[in-house]
């Protein structure tokens, strides 16, 4: 395979894969019969012909941390790895156009080389951008939408090999759904996200009583440009980081220091204790307590990405819903009553966060202020009682499940939570009328193309 002339990179279309394709979590896998790292938008193009004439499914893939089967395929699965570059930077309009496939990380740091930031960013940043972008990737803040909400255009090479500019004077239909689309309207090839100037953050954490929390939490969301909570079952022990801008300079603990807190008590020790916990689940409780107890106050000064995203090293399953901002705490004391009143061993903490509301059609927060509350279970522990638990929980409040994150939802379930649902499902039937961009996942939660749910 020849050097792309326009890109100077080597394409990989078509190679069969010597292993079965798994997600960051470990909890999915599929055999694809192909995998293909376009280099070049021509390529894409070139590989949905070769799709379609081999009557082939087609799969665009991030970085493989959906914890749903979202990204899995067993036709042909399309990695973005080799469009990761930067197109083009406006310093006028603080706009970055880059190619879909590079990595949150990668962009943070060509951000950071221009002086400026995302906004805001979820709390890790290992995703590719189209990936994260297409299951509505969020992180925290009351006036602040998730990263979908940055986009201001983008490219899409859709089922009959077109390939569209999109924004919302051109395609305005396409951009406005295909910001967060579940790779079911086409492969996107590249996005112009709207940025700010680079900024630092303030970020002070310290640990509450869940009663304190309930109590308090809308005046602090309100009081605070980020909000993120962490209650810790067993321990009546909430602990809050609240974020902030700030003029003063970056103010961090010294490398050991940091190492030592983020990596050998955050992840290492932390990692052995869940691994314990697993096989004696009786010291489950003891374990959170000591855990919960050990988070002191902390607080720093830093860039916005050092703030805003972690190394997460211990492998978990995550389920995480959207709903309305005020049924926040409700639903918070209702999951505790749910673990103590189950006897639930429950080994990871409960996360709580706001965003606010978008009018992107399958954004978890269309329409509405919203709050996320995530649960975690160690990779490896038994969930499904936890999780379903919850789940009918988050229902009792019209409930958005993250797309990317484990749920039980099917279409039917689904489409009456969004009030721009048809929308999109007439835009996906126009532009992929024969299913090319199906997967299981898809079929599921959207229905077959073309159907009503
Ligand atoms: C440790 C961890 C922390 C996380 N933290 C957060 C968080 O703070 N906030 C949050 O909201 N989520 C969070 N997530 C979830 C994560 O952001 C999403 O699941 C995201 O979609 C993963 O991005 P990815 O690049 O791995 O995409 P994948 O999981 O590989 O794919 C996701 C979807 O993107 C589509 N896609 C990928 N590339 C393209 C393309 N070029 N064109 C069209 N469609 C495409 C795929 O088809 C698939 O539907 C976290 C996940 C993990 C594992």
């Amino acid at each position: 395979m020849g050097v792309n002339a326009g890109t100077g990179r080597t394409p990989a279309l078509g190679t069969r894969p010597s292993a079965p394709w798994r997600n960051w979590g470990g909890n999915q896998r599929c055999n694809p019969e192909v995998i293909d790292e376009p280099a070049s938008v021509e390529d894409v193009v070139e590989l949905l012909r070769a799709a379609r004439d081999a009557n082939q499914t087609v799969k665009a893939v991030g970085a493989g941390h959906s914890f749903t089967d979202v990204a899995c395929t067993n036709g042909r699965l399309v990695r973005l790895n080799r469009l990761n570059r930067v197109i083009d930077h406006d310093p006028v309009c603080q706009t970055i156009t880059v190619e879909a496939g590079m990595r949150l990380f990668e962009l943070n740091r060509e951000l950071d080389q221009r002086g400026l930031a995302l906004a805001n960013l979820g709390d890790i940043d290992r995703q590719t951008i189209a990936g994260a972008l297409a299951t509505g990737t969020h992180g925290t803040g009351a006036e602040l939408g998730g990263l979908a909400t940055f986009v201001r255009e983008l490219e899409i090479v859709t089922a009959d090999g077109q390939v569209l500019r999109c924004s919302a004077d051109e395609e305005p239909e396409i951009f406005h759904c295909a910001r967060v689309s579940l790779g079911a309207l086409g492969i996107i090839t590249s996005y112009t996200l709207q940025c700010v100037p680079a900024f630092r953050l303030r970020m002070e954490e310290r640990p509450y009583s869940i009663d304190e929390v309930v109590e308090s939490f809308a005046s602090t969301v309100a009081a605070n440009e980020h909000v993120d909570g962490y209650w810790w079952p067993y321990a009546d022990v909430c602990t809050l980081k609240r974020a902030n801008r700030t003029d003063e300079p970056i103010q961090v603990r010294p490398p050991f220091k940091q190492w030592r807190g983020d990596m050998l008590f955050g992840n290492y020790i932390y990692g052995t204790l869940v691994d314990i916990g697993r096989i004696r689940s009786s010291l489950v409780p003891r374990i959170m307590r000591w855990v919960a107890g050990g988070i002191g106050r902390s607080w720093k000064v830093d860039q916005s990405p050092n703030v805003f995203c972690a190394r997460r090293l211990v492998p978990f399953v995550e389920m995480e819903y959207a709903i309305p901002r005020d049924a926040l705490t409700d639903a918070l004391l209702r999951v505790r009553e749910l673990v103590e009143r189950g006897h639930l061993t429950v080994d990871m903490p409960v996360e709580l966060r706001v965003a606010a509301a978008d009018d992107i059609p399958l954004s978890m927060a269309n329409g509405r202020a919203t709050a996320y509350l995530a649960v975690h279970a160690s990779a490896g522990r038994p969930y499904a009682q936890y999780f379903r638990g919850v789940e009918e929980i988050m229902d009792s409040y019209g409930g958005r499940p993250h797309w990317g994150k484990i749920h039980f939802q099917t279409a039917a379930t689904l489409a009456p939570r969004y009030p721009q649902w048809e929308r999109f499902r007439t835009l996906r039937a126009k532009l992929d009328p024969e299913g090319r961009f199906v997967n299981a996942y898809t079929e599921r939660v959207l229905g077959p193309p073309g159907a009503a749910s």
